[in-house]
């Protein structure tokens, strides 16, 4: 890991960073061509696609509806009760996410308001090139089911022999997806975006995956909803002396084993902390089944040392990390400085896969700084919001002359006279027209 000390007032910048995972040109230009040829040879290139990247294609993309509900028989019951832990807690915690439609009358009784709309048709991209993800399956779906979406479908790389993993599957069957279909990268973007014959066109398309995936999203956002292009996974423990430098080193680790572009940060006020955590994961790391991935990411980490808890939370808010966990003495008085993070664990027992897997709150956070001004996905990235104005006859009448002097100092003459028959008739004692 790459050490930055922040001596006197240096203040740590996001020149300092140098963050990776901006999407490469050539990906971008992959995943256009990809888009656009399935957009206009529907099926037919999908087929060519999922051959090509996936080994095979299914015979029917549709998983057929016995299939995802017979996975849970095929899978050990205990995973499925683990599926089910989850499934209810992450419910329990997007249910406090509902946002009801409201109204509020004024006493010349106009009413104003917002209506809440659930979006009819959701797409969930699950990841499944190298490995499988149920925890996403969950995290993606219970959130849209919540908001009330009516549809939702999940697209989901063929495994080689065409088939679809049974964990993910089981996932699929707890999380209530409506329509399973095994399709994966740009492609299935491309396919949920504008529809095939065999795929639907959906409003909203979610989900993490590779670049590819990544950068279909981007390229198809404006024509169909997306949620965020995630980028590789981060995250930042902030410790002081009273954290433990193995727990610490073992956390540090559960993220870089994600991938070798996923990145670590060690942002600590105890100077002799950051040699004590490395002796602890250079002790670990050859213990690890996956050592070459967790190391390759280790390697691009970085530790910023600062000399008090003040300057380093300030480092933390420059970091806007997509996983914080605060391991210092009082971590709930630190709490109130983070300004930037997408998920918060406070505490020293608060372990974040725990987050990943089952302590109720969304694992698709937003990452590479956009922390600063973006959202952990939720219930509201699945519903519309629209602004409700009722106007009485009264109501009208207080309102009307600013109105009209507004749309003249516009220069908007229709706009005042929109406005201007309607205060008449108010005047000349209409109660309706
Ligand atoms: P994936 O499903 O995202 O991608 C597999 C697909 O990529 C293939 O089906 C293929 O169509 C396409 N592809 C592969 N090579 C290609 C090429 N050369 N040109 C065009 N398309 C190509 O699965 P993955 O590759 O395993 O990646 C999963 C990613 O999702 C990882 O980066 C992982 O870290 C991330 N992830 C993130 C979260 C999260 O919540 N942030 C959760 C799970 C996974």
């Amino acid at each position: 890991m790459r050490t930055i000390e922040l001596r006197g007032d240096r203040a740590l910048t996001n020149e300092d960073l140098e963050r990776k995972g901006a999407l490469p040109e050539s990906v971008m230009e992959s995943a256009k061509a990809i888009v656009d040829d399935v957009r206009e040879r529907g099926d037919e290139a999908l087929r060519a696609y999922c051959t090509k990247f996936d080994g095979a294609c299914p015979e029917d993309f549709r998983v057929d509806d016995e299939v995802v509900r017979g996975a849970l028989d095929m899978v050990d019951p205990e995973f499925v009760s683990a599926l089910r832990r989850a499934y209810d807690q992450i419910r329990d915690f997007h249910e406090r996410e509902v946002e009801q439609s409201w109204f509020s009358a004024k006493p010349d009784g106009t009413i104003l308001g917002v209506k809440v709309t659930p979006v009819p048709s959701v797409a969930v991209y699950v990841p499944g090139g190298r490995a499988q993800y149920p925890s996403t399956v969950l995290m993606d779906t219970i959130p849209a089911k919540v908001a009330g979406v009516g549809r939702v479908i999940m697209l989901t790389p063929p495994q080689r022999d065409g088939s679809l993993s049974a964990y993910t599957l089981a996932a699929a069957a707890v999380a209530g997806v409506d329509e399973v279909y095994a399709v994966g990268g740009a492609q299935a973007i491309a396919a949920a975006a504008y529809g095939t014959e065999s795929i639907p066109k959906v409003v909203k398309i979610v989900g993490p995956g590779n670049a590819y995936v990544a950068a279909a999203k981007r390229y198809v956002s404006g024509d169909v909803g997306i949620d965020m292009v995630a980028g590789p996974s981060e995250v930042c423990v902030l410790a002081d002396s009273t954290a433990d430098p193995v727990v610490v080193a073992a956390d540090l680790m559960a993220q870089a084993e994600h991938d070798p572009m996923a990145t670590c940060y060690l942002v600590t006020c105890d100077p002799a902390l950051p040699a004590r955590v490395e002796e602890a994961t250079e002790r670990l790391v050859s213990q690890s089944p996956r050592e070459e991935i967790t190391r390759a990411s280790l390697e691009h980490g970085v530790v910023v040392v600062a000399e008090d808890l003040e300057r380093a939370v300030d480092a933390v808010n420059v970091v806007a990390p997509e996983h914080l966990e605060l391991h210092t003495a009082n971590a709930f008085d630190v709490l109130g400085s983070i300004e930037n993070a997408g998920a918060i664990f406070v505490g020293p027992w608060s372990s974040e896969p725990l987050g990943d897997y089952v302590a109720g709150p969304n694992h698709t956070l937003p990452t590479g700084g956009t922390a600063a001004f973006s959202n952990p996905l939720g219930v509201y990235d699945f519903v519309k919001r629209s602004s409700v104005i009722s106007y009485s006859p009264a109501g009208l009448a207080a309102d009307a002359p600013a109105a009209q002097t507004l749309a003249q100092g516009e220069g908007l003459w229709a706009h005042a006279l929109s406005v201007g028959l309607r205060r008449r008739l108010v005047e000349e004692g209409a109660e309706r027209f």
